[in-house]
């Protein structure tokens, strides 16, 4: 299952997309217009953003440089979805830093395995180990070691940890971590995230500094002070 941000303005494209890709197990947030989806792709930090290029208000590439240039944000994948024999387009969006891109027609199938493999490739970012002064993150071997000892994480816990690590001095919001630990609807309780990230930090000993709590927002996970 992915959270994607879906960015279209054609309604009844829009629509087949939501449906189908809710078919396939994925949950498609929407919207109609390029402001609308760069909000709401910086509100909910999807796996991935489906972006046509030709949008009412304006150019969809203007979405994708805004996301690829926030370091919060850029590394979402992108996948531009846009009419046939935009050739400009196809080359502006592939510059500009998005994944793929697909021209309209297109099967949903196709779309459907095109967004896997974008999704398979940002899996495999990033380092397996995070180590961080006294703390080591083994995400391969799902281990986590303070001074070299090993610490018993619940899987939640661990994904938890390795969210906010591998996001490192990015604030994440409750709802956030509450979709992309919890996979359940962000807002339902935000309570649940702030005991967890408690349990954690106690866990995580003298480690557990380096998840910091951001005032009326979240948490960050940062090796500096502030
Ligand atoms: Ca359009």
């Amino acid at each position: 299952m992915a959270r994607v941000v879906l960015i279209e303005d054609e309604a009844d494209l829009r629509e087949i997309l939501v449906y189908n890709l809710g078919q396939a197990g994925h949950r498609v947030q929407a919207a109609a217009t390029a402001e609308a989806g760069l909000r709401l792709a910086r509100e909910s930090m999807p796996d991935l953003v489906l972006l046509d290029l030709m949008l009412p208000d304006r150019p969809g590439t203007t979405v994708c440089t805004a996301l690829k240039h926030d370091p919060r944000t850029q590394d979402i994948p992108i996948i531009i979805v846009t009419a046939k024999g935009e050739e400009v387009d196809r080359i502006v969006g592939l510059e500009l830093g998005a994944d793929d891109y697909l021209a309209k027609p297109f099967s949903v199938r196709e779309l459907v395995l095109r967004m896997s493999a974008v999704l398979r490739r940002g899996e495999s970012k990033g380092p397996a180990v995070i180590e961080v002064a006294e703390l080591r993150v083994d995400r391969d071997a799902h281990r986590v070691e303070v001074e070299g000892s090993e610490l018993t994480l619940t899987a939640l816990e661990f994904k938890l940890l390795t969210t906010l690590v591998t996001r490192r001095e990015r604030v994440q919001r409750r709802s956030t971590l509450l979709a992309d630990v919890w996979e359940v609807d962000p807002g339902v309780t935000s309570r649940t995230v702030d005991t967890h990230v408690k349990r954690l930090r106690d866990k995580l000993g003298a480690a557990g500094r380096f998840i910091q709590t951001v005032r009326g927002v979240g948490y960050r996970f940062s090796d500096t002070d502030g």
